[in-house]
């Protein structure tokens, strides 16, 4: 019999850590520790499968063209991607926290048209079209809060977990667009071709998430 061969895209840090126990639920636990290796794809204890560590927002990518069958992925950045490609079968309720859009403390209301400084600039444009208000997207790749110190921006769009950050720079949060959680991705034509092995895949990673 032919054995199924699974390439698994994740990112360094939170999503690696908190993925690590519900992989190894489904059996799959990687040889090399990504904080301390320099490869990019690790081998696992299963010769079938590998993992693919990449950047957080090139995951739904990797996914969507096949070059991983699986990915792990938060749902601002599979907002962002537009999810085009993907089945996005399960939530892992993992790395949660809240996409809010947030301003300066006791700002007035700013005059004429909003400037947004953002890296998730499609879930900004959706958020403020759907609100009927017209704004100024401004793209950044980090550090968004800086922008309202300086007057870059009104407001910004960002994750907010505790809130410490923007409490630190002197911002509120303000209206709160989406729940974020990283959930569970699989390549469209994988999920059709190799069917049992996803389910099978999909059940013993929702068992641990249930757990
Ligand atoms: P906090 O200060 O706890 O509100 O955390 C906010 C900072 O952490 C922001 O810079 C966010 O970009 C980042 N952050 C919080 N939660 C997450 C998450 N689940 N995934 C990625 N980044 C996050």
């Amino acid at each position: 019999m032919m054995t199924t061969r699974i390439t698994i895209a994740l990112s360094k840090g939170r999503i690696f850590k908190e993925t690590l126990p519900l992989l190894a639920h489904a059996g799959i636990v990687p040889v090399d520790d990504p904080e301390t290796s320099r490869k990019l794809i690790l081998d696992t204890n299963d010769d079938n499968v590998k993992l693919v560590i990449i950047r957080a927002s090139d995951v739904p990518t990797y996914v969507q063209y096949g070059a991983a069958d699986i990915g792990v992925a938060g749902k601002d950045v599979l907002m962002e991607h537009g999810g085009e490609g993907l089945y996005e079968p399960l939530d892992l309720k993992i790395a949660q926290c809240r996409l809010m859009t947030a301003g300066p403390v006791n700002a007035p209301e700013p005059q004429g048209r909003l400037r947004i400084a953002t890296k998730f600039v499609n879930c900004a444009r959706r958020y403020y079209a759907e609100q009927g208000q017209q704004v100024e997207i401004i793209k950044l790749y980090g550090s968004m809060e800086l922008a309202p110190i300086v007057g870059l921006a009104d407001r910004i769009v960002d994750l907010v977990d505790t809130g410490n950050t923007l409490k630190a720079n002197g911002l509120e949060p303000m209206e709160h667009i989406a729940d974020i959680s990283s959930r569970l991705v699989i390549n469209k034509a994988s999920m059709k071709m190799n069917h049992d092995v996803m389910q099978k895949f999909i059940d013993k990673i929702a068992e641990a998430v249930s757990k």
